[in-house]
């Protein structure tokens, strides 16, 4: 059985002295492949730093919704040049958040802009933020439709309506453990209408520690193998064919077979 963490922060400060036992106790439970997103230039030179360490871990690189008021124009050609690193299999994490007041959605919205401009360029997947604020997101994803081939909504908590909009848009709708959170009963629909071959799973990781585990404050990539179980029961399908479909879904849209 492979599963993959499509979304983890192994770079945060809660992680990343502990990196080499992080990923053995991934490894023990199943989970040994990993995408470690990037939030700001300073976390992305650290993303890259460590993908260089481990064969199956790669590297999103992105300015975080959260940073955008401070991000300047000149900062996105020092993205887009880190975008070209090896390891680097998608532009992220970006997006717009409106629950948080971190930054005004002006600059928010200019700097998602600019990242999926170079998501474009590079011809690399995007990873999307959107919380609160999918009308805003779709309408400036809209703008670039015929040059992005592959967008995947990380932590989706959007409700199984909105799935289906994204889904229809070729969208692709990845989950975290807050399926398995007592409130998240339309997370839990949401995550049971999306076809398996447009599904991925993640932790983002060190948040959203999934139930069982729900004690461990700090999140991480073993934990991964909880939130499977879980959707796997949810959509009434064995977990080994769940996991492979949540794998084979995951290879084709970061290509990681060529890595
Ligand atoms: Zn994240």
């Amino acid at each position: 059985m492979e599963l993959i963490d499509t979304h983890c922060h192994l770079t945060f400060e809660q992680l990343a002295g502990s990196v080499d036992a992080v990923l053995q106790r991934s490894i023990e439970a199943g989970v040994s492949s990993w995408i470690t997103v990037g939030i700001d230039l300073n976390e992305n030179k650290k993303v890259l730093a460590l993908s260089e360490k481990y064969a199956n871990l790669y590297a999103a690189v992105g300015i975080h919704p959260h940073e955008a008021a401070k991000t300047q124009d000149a900062d996105m050609e020092n993205l887009k040049q880190s975008a070209k690193h090896h390891k680097v299999v998608a532009i992220g994490e970006t997006g717009l958040d409106y629950h948080y007041d971190f930054s005004p959605p002006i600059d928010q919205a200019r700097i998602f802009k600019a990242q999926l401009q170079i998501a474009a360029d590079l011809n690399l997947p995007v990873i999307i933020h959107s919380r609160e604020a999918f009308d805003d997101t779709l309408k400036i994803l809209n703008d670039y439709r015929s040059s992005l081939k592959k967008v995947v909504f990380h932590c989706f908590s959007y409700s199984p309506e909105q799935a289906k909009i994204l889904l229809d848009y070729g969208c692709f709708l990845s989950f975290t453990g807050v399926v398995t959170f007592k409130g998240a009963e339309t997370t839990r629909l949401s995550a049971k209408s999306t076809p398996p071959e447009r599904l991925m799973i993640e932790t983002d990781c060190p948040y959203m520690t999934p139930a069982p585990m729900r004690k461990q404050k700090i999140n991480e990539p073993a934990f991964l193998v909880h939130t499977a179980k879980f959707i796997a029961e949810l959509k009434q399908v064995p977990l080994e064919d769940f996991a492979s479909a949540a794998a084979s879904a995951t290879r084709s849209f970061f290509n990681l077979t060529k890595k």
